[in-house]
């Protein structure tokens, strides 16, 4: 998790959210951070752009025995990328009762109709990542 938080403060004007996936061994096979302002893609969540990029390495779409690391609960968006590629576990710090599909709002991950269902661990270094988010927004609203 504290790599993914290094990968959020990366994320320059947008909004600090970082994600890496690890392997069955552990080695780190991607990380990103979230990059809608960058590219001006709306799907550019930090957890769709380390799916794709971990895909490569792996040379396929399931990442069954990945771990998916990042710092803010994921949205439904991706936590049904989430669910799609099959990621064993997925770990996130800050809950996000607004938008979040990992037990906030809604529970796209363990949700039992679906085929699919990571291992799921929330609240880690939770405080580091929500001072992440909440510097990001008091910066935001003081420039406005
Ligand atoms: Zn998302």
């Amino acid at each position: 998790m504290r790599r993914a938080v290094e990968v959020a403060a990366g994320a320059g004007a947008d909004v600090p959210i970082g994600a890496v996936i690890l392997g069955p061994d552990g080695t780190e096979l991607a990380a990103a951070h979230n990059e809608r302002e960058l590219t001006g893609d709306p799907t550019a969540h930090a957890e769709m752009l380390a799916l794709r990029r971990a895909a490569v390495p792996l040379d396929g779409w399931r990442l069954e025995d990945c771990a998916l690391v990042v710092t803010v609960e994921p949205c439904t968006m991706c936590a049904g990328a989430i669910v799609l590629a099959r990621v064993g576990t997925v770990v996130f710090g800050a809950w996000e009762p607004k938008t979040g599909a990992a037990g906030s709002l809604w529970d796209v991950l363990r949700d039992r109709r679906l085929t699919h269902r990571p291992e799921v661990i929330g609240g880690v270094l939770e405080e580091e990542c929500s001072a992440l988010l909440r510097e990001f927004f008091r910066g935001h609203r003081r420039s406005e």
